[in-house]
C-alpha cells in the first residue's frame, strides 16, 4: 500500500535536522537554482507550463500560466508573493513543509522570481505562527549568507530580495488582494478583481502570488523535468501533492501521493476510520468545500473527479468524522469561525454570515423550527455568488451540502427538541 505514496516534498522531513541548509544542500538542495539560472526566465516558465503544475492553495489555477500573464522585457518591478497564510480550518500543509523543510520554499522562490523577472520577492506567513516566522527567517539569513540570495546569485548577475512578512492573524489575509493590502501596510480587505494581481498587485505593479506548496514544487520540476512531473497524477491533474488527513482517522498526518488518488487509498494508508467506528462524512479541502459522504469514497482526488462528486479538492484537507459527529454542529462551528472572519466590506457576507450563525445555533440548541430550514437555504442563496471574495460564497458550502446529504438530521433536532449526539463520544466539537 505505501508504494502509493510519492515522497518528492516529503522526502527530506525524516532526515536529521532537515530545515538546516547543510541538511537541505546534502540532499541536493540548491542545486536545480544553477539549472534555472543556465537555462534563461522564458525557458523556466515553459518548463512550468508543460509540466502541467496547478496552484495548490485551493483553485488550481495553473502556474507556468499565472507566470506567463507576467508582461516581460517592461523594464519595470514585478514581484512575487508567497502565500504562507495557511488558515482554512483543517488546512495544515503548509506549515508543516516549511518547518520541515523552509530551504525547499526558498529555492523555489528564488527560481520562480528569476522566472517572471523579479528582484524582490515575499513570503507572507501566518503571524500566528512564530515558530515558523521564526524558521523562515533563519533559512532566509541561511541562503543569504550562502549566496543563494542577494547581490549576483550564484555569479549569474541576478539580485534577488526576500523579505519574510508575518501577517496579524486575519483569515481574509489569506484572500490573494487582501493579503497585498496588509503587505502595504493597510487594513487587509480584498480589492475588485479583475485587474488581477497579474497585471496590478503588489504597488499596484505585476505581481505573481502563489501558494508555498506550489512554490515549493518548483525546484523538482527543474530538477527532474516536466515529463517527470505529469508522470504522476491524472491528465488534467498532474503531479504528486500533499494530502492533510485529520479528525476521526488512526494516522493523521500529511501524505504525499499523486493527485487522482481515492480517499479510500488513503483511509487505507492512514490506519483507517478510528476503531470501531465508520465514515460519517468528510471535507475534501477544508471547510470551505461542500461536504462528502462515505458514498464518494472512490472519488479521484484531483480537480475534476471532486468538481464531479459536487465538492471542489480546495487545499486537499481531508476532515473525517465518523457517525459519532453531529453535522449540525460541525457546521455551526465551522460558520461561526467564517462570521468571525468575515472582513465587514460587503453586506451579503456580513449580514449572512451572523443570521447563519443565529439560526444554526438555534437549530442545533433545539430551539428552531422546520421554517429556520428554509431560511438557511434562503440567506446562503443570496450570500452565493452575491459576495465581493470567496469567503462569503464558502461559508455557504457547509451549510447547503449538509442539508443536502443529512437533513434528516437537521429535522431531527426539531423533533427530538434538540441534539440527539453525545458530544463527548465525538471528540471534535464537544
Ligand atoms: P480564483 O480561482 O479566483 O483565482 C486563482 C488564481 O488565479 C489567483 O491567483 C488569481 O489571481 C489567478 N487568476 C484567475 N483568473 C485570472 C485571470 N483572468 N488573469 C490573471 N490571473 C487570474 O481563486 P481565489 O479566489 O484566488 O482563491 C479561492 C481558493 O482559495 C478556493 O479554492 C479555496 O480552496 C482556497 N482557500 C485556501 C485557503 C488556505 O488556507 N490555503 C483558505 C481559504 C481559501
Ligand atoms: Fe469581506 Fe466577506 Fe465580503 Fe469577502 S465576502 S469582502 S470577507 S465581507
Amino acid at each position: 500500500m505505501t508504494d502509493m505514496l510519492t515522497p518528492v516534498l516529503s522526502d527530506n522531513w525524516d532526515t536529521e535536522r532537515p530545515w538546516t541548509l547543510e541538511s537541505y544542500e546534502q540532499t541536493g538542495g540548491y542545486a536545480a537554482l544553477d539549472t534555472a539560472l543556465g537555462m534563461g526566465q522564458d525557458a523556466v516558465i515553459d518548463l512550468v507550463k508543460e509540466s502541467g503544475l496547478r496552484g495548490r492553495g485551493g483553485a488550481g489555477f495553473p502556474t507556468g500560466m499565472k507566470w506567463g500573464f507576467i508582461p516581460q522585457g517592461d523594464g519595470k518591478p514585478h514581484y512575487l508573493v508567497v502565500n504562507a497564510d495557511e488558515s482554512e480550518p483543517g488546512t495544515c500543509k503548509d506549515i508543516p513543509l516549511m518547518m520541515a523543510s523552509p530551504h525547499t520554499l526558498v529555492e523555489g522562490v528564488i527560481i520562480s522570481s528569476y522566472a517572471i523577472r523579479a528582484n524582490h520577492a515575499f513570503i507572507y506567513v501566518r503571524g500566528e505562527v512564530l515558530h515558523v516566522v521564526r524558521r523562515l527567517q533563519r533559512a532566509v539569513q541561511e541562503a543569504y549568507l550562502a549566496g543563494h540570495l542577494g547581490q549576483n546569485i550564484h555569479g549569474s548577475g541576478y539580485d534577488l530580495e526576500l523579505t519574510v512578512h508575518a501577517g496579524a492573524g486575519a483569515y481574509i489575509c489569506g484572500e490573494e488582494t487582501a493579503l497585498l493590502d496588509s503587505l502595504e501596510g493597510r487594513r487587509g480587505q480584498p480589492r475588485l478583481r479583475p485587474p488581477f494581481p497579474a497585471v496590478a498587485g503588489l504597488y499596484a505593479a505585476p505581481t505573481v502570488i502563489n501558494n508555498v506548496e506550489s512554490i515549493a514544487s518548483v525546484p523538482c520540476i527543474v530538477r527532474n523535468g516536466a515529463e517527470w512531473f505529469g508522470s504522476m497524477g491524472t491528465e488534467k491533474s498532474k503531479g504528486m501533492t500533499l494530502y492533510s488527513l485529520s479528525g476521526h482517522v488512526k494516522r493523521p498526518g500529511q501524505y504525499e501521493a499523486p493527485l487522482g488518488i481515492t480517499l479510500r487509498q488513503l483511509l487505507d494508508l492512514a490506519g483507517g476510520v478510528r476503531e470501531g467506528h465508520e465514515l460519517k462524512f468528510w471535507t475534501p479541502g477544508g471547510s470551505s468545500t461542500p461536504i462528502l459522504t462515505a458514498e464518494h469514497l472512490d472519488v479521484p482526488l484531483d480537480y475534476e473527479g471532486v468538481g464531479a462528486a459536487g465538492s471542489m479538492l480546495g487545499t486537499k484537507a481531508l476532515q473525517i468524522f465518523d457517525e459519532t459527529t453531529c453535522v449540525v454542529r460541525a457546521v455551526l462551528r465551522w460558520t461561526e469561525f467564517y462570521k468571525h472572519e468575515s472582513c465587514g466590506k460587503c453586506t451579503p457576507c456580513r449580514e449572512g454570515t451572523w443570521w447563519l450563525v443565529q439560526t444554526l445555533a438555534r437549530l442545533e440548541q433545539g430551539k428552531g423550527s422546520e421554517q429556520d430550514l428554509e431560511n438557511l437555504l434562503d440567506t446562503c442563496d443570496n450570500i452565493l455568488g452575491r459576495s465581493f471574495c470567496a469567503l462569503g460564497d464558502g461559508a455557504t458550502s457547509p451549510i447547503t451540502s449538509s442539508i443536502q446529504h443529512f437533513r434528516d438530521e437537521y429535522v431531527r433536532h426539531l423533533t427530538e427538541g434538540g441534539c440527539p449526539f453525545d458530544h463527548a463520544a465525538s471528540t471534535l466539537f464537544a
